[in-house]
């Protein structure tokens, strides 16, 4: 039994925060990890800028539902749904992946959830646990599911390292220097190739 675990933002969909700060054109929006490593300053500084606009998560949803998955996501989530089981294991939160979730037909998803007030205004985030997209292979494997994951960046090389095989996908060129072990694609056709080599069985 085989279980594919896909990131989400960068392997399915553009970077929410990204491409939301460039519709809204709040460029302040764009920071991320890499600007400001604290991920809980970060996000506070995300929720306080979005409280500035007045953008709760009606708004912020709107602008989402208009965004567009990758070019070729769709039928590649077609092959790997005919083939795996499939989970997507993500950093985002439920309420921001929703308008893609309903684009890709509701697969599972594992992420964390925004704390949202009754008027919108989102208040505070929950994070799942500690190193959830590592903490999820291991639980599949206690669940005797072999697993194949592919993801792009730093906060899914536990993930990659934690699954039977991992492929880097869109990954940059420092992830790819950093992480040799792991073969790296580019295209969702090469990534198709990769999950072929990678099963036991004979996919095609
Ligand atoms: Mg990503």
């Amino acid at each position: 039994m085989e279980i594919a675990c896909l990131d989400l933002e960068g392997v399915l969909i553009p970077e929410i925060w990204i491409s939301f700060a460039e519709k809204t054109g709040i460029s302040e929006l764009k920071l991320t990890t890499r600007d400001i490593p604290d991920y809980d300053v970060l996000m506070k500084h995300r929720l306080k800028l979005l409280d500035e606009h007045k953008l709760g998560l009606n708004e912020i949803q709107e602008v989402i539902a208009t965004m567009k998955p990758l070019e070729g996501a769709l039928e590649f989530i077609g092959w790997l749904k005919e083939n795996f089981q499939f989970a997507i294991l993500s950093d985002t939160y439920y309420e921001f992946a929703a308008p893609f979730m309903k684009q890709f037909g509701w697969p599972m998803l594992l992420c964390h959830k925004l704390d949202v007030a009754n008027d919108g205004r989102i208040v505070d985030y929950k994070l799942r646990q500690k190193d959830p997209k590592r903490q999820s292979v291991k639980a599949f494997h206690s669940l005797n599911y072999r697993v194949i994951a592919a993801g792009d960046s730093y906060n899914d090389t536990s993930m990659l390292s934690e699954a039977d095989a991992g492929i880097l996908f869109h990954a940059p060129e420092n992830v790819i220097k950093e992480f040799p072990q792991f073969p790296s694609v580019h295209t969702f056709e090469a990534l198709k190739q990769e999950f072929i080599k990678a099963s036991v069985r004979d996919l095609r």
